[in-house]
């Protein structure tokens, strides 16, 4: 795979259409509509594996049940789980519960705004912690999850192969984790809807299995766009 470099890689071109598009066509998501760190860490734990339109039945169910970490703290285990019956991968619910433990024993019952201590709570990764930190705090923090990163390789690198060796993969999320970093706008309210509209574009445009490039707003400052 080539390394993106800057006649191929126009990052403010890239960066103005995908801002641009987002702020005309954003998807209308409830957990957009707060800075609350609970409702976000809440969201994020819900869309891990899940498809939007089912979290978005699920979410505010949950929080009406548990409307504050604290509240969620206090619940028995046996409830909680029953209160994320039917959205499946009740690992999450699990986890979810003892990091509301934690955070109330631990951090006096705030959320942590640094991805570097988000990560030592029960069930958050590097993304979701990203992701909690540029969500909930507006702060300067990149979360790559999978769309986002198939979007990032497509865009800025050429001739990606989907099978490579462990430690070529490891490099790989390295490489795109650093570029994501690089990408970011300088204020961290630009930033969150940076990362929203990254997510947006993986989500809706920038699929899987058939990219919708004729449609894309950055199509022109594409690697593998422009050839299509
Ligand atoms: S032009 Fe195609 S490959 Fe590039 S970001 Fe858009 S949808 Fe994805």
């Amino acid at each position: 795979m080539d390394a993106p470099h800057a006649p191929h890689a126009p990052h403010a071109t890239f960066k103005r259409r995908l801002l641009k598009w987002y702020r005309n066509q954003a998807r209308d998501l409830p957990w957009r509509l707060t800075r609350d760190p609970y409702r976000v860490i809440v969201s994020e734990f819900m869309l891990q594996q899940t498809q939007v339109s089912r979290v978005e039945q699920y979410y505010p169910r949950f929080l009406a049940r548990y409307p504050t970490l604290e509240a969620l703290s206090r619940a028995p285990a046996s409830a909680v789980r029953e209160a994320w019956d039917g959205l499946g991968y009740y690992r999450r619910a699990e986890n979810l519960h003892r990091l509301a433990r934690v955070v109330v024993d631990e951090h006096r019952g705030t959320i942590p705004a640094d991805p570097a201590t988000l990560v030592t709570l029960p069930g958050v990764g590097a993304y979701t912690a990203g992701a909690v930190a540029s969500f909930a705090y507006e702060r300067r923090e990149a979360a790559v999850d999978t769309n986002v990163a198939r979007v990032l390789r497509r865009v800025f690198f050429k001739g990606v192969k989907r099978e490579e060796g462990r430690g070529k993969s490891t490099n790989r999320t390295k490489e795109i984790w650093a570029l994501a970093e690089t990408l970011l706008p300088r204020k961290g309210r630009t930033v969150w809807e940076f990362n929203q509209a990254l997510m947006d574009l993986g989500a809706t445009v920038c699929i899987a299995r058939k990219p919708k490039c004729q449609m894309c707003p950055v199509q022109s400052a594409c690697r593998t766009g422009k050839q299509r």
